[in-house]
């Protein structure tokens, strides 16, 4: 299977799809409420699903309420954990993600010592998480140099798209930021807005349950992060239209994507 957290294959799971289009694409008001309440502690790690706080003061608190992080998967609370494996499922939902893949990664590693690339790589991975977590985006997995992130307008609202793109702006900002501190972390990024299955996927043994994507929009948005050179952001043509920036004057143009048997339009945005 693809777009999963690296080193682990997990297969897709079918079933529960009302449940998790109510989930994912309205809006679950038990969900909502919780990931509002928990917003307001302080605190990371965060849960996936419920923005629960795992660590700070949010986590000492949320002890009290019996939450923690889950033992056999500490991306999700307890409580969380229990949802994805009593209702495995998922459905088709339309969204915004973002891809933020490093670029040149295999050259960089032969010049980098492996203590030093995977720095790097956790270095990539603070940043873009804390400006997912900042977006209303949710975080749907590392795999190996890039990060995931899905914004489902159950979770951010009808301006799902808006959100993605100032997210995407926001991580070049802090990447080329991070240049002048420290060593440059080249990343490209990709945005667009499609309609994907949001599943649970689990792992062979069953031993673990994750959130996953699967659709061509997943391969899209990983291509165009592949196409950005390193601190730029590519948006595509659907995006730009959700995100409202036609009017802009950005420029769109045609792209031959890897794998995408048709020229895919988007466009680079200004720095
Ligand atoms: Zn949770």
């Amino acid at each position: 299977m693809t777009q999963t957290a690296s080193n682990i294959d997990f297969n897709r799971q079918d079933g529960n799809e009302e449940l998790w289009y109510q989930v994912f694409q309205v809006g679950h008001p038990v969900l909502a409420k919780k990931q509002k309440r928990y917003q307001m502690l302080p605190g990371s790690p965060r849960c996936h699903l419920c923005y629960a706080p795992m660590g700070g003061l949010g986590g000492w608190v949320m002890r009290f309420a019996k939450l923690h992080p889950s033992a056999r998967n500490p991306n999700y609370c307890n409580a969380c954990d229990g949802f994805l494996e009593a209702f495995p499922g998922g459905a088709d939902v339309e969204l915004s993600m973002l891809f933020c893949d490093l670029r040149g990664s295999v050259e960089l590693s032969s010049k980098m010592t492996p203590r030093d690339f995977t720095q790097l790589i956790m270095r990539m991975r603070a940043i873009v998480l804390e400006k997912l977590w900042k977006h209303d985006g949710f975080v749907l997995q590392f795999q190996g140099d890039s990060v995931i992130g899905v914004w489902p307008p159950g979770f951010a609202g009808p301006d799902h798209a808006q959100k993605a793109v100032a997210a995407a702006k926001d991580i070049a900002h802090a990447l080329a930021e991070e240049r002048a501190k420290e060593q440059e972390i080249p990343a490209g990024i990709g945005v667009h807005t499609d309609t994907v299955y949001l599943c649970t996927v689990a792992s062979a043994n069953g031993a673990l349950q994750e959130i996953s994507a699967f659709g061509e929009g997943v391969n899209l948005a990983a291509r165009l992060s592949a196409v950005a050179g390193a601190g730029e952001v590519f948006l595509s043509e659907a995006v730009i239209a959700a995100a409202g920036l036609v009017e802009q004057g950005i420029s769109v143009q045609d792209y031959t994507l890897k794998g995408i048997d048709r020229h895919v339009r988007a466009a680079r945005l200004n720095k």
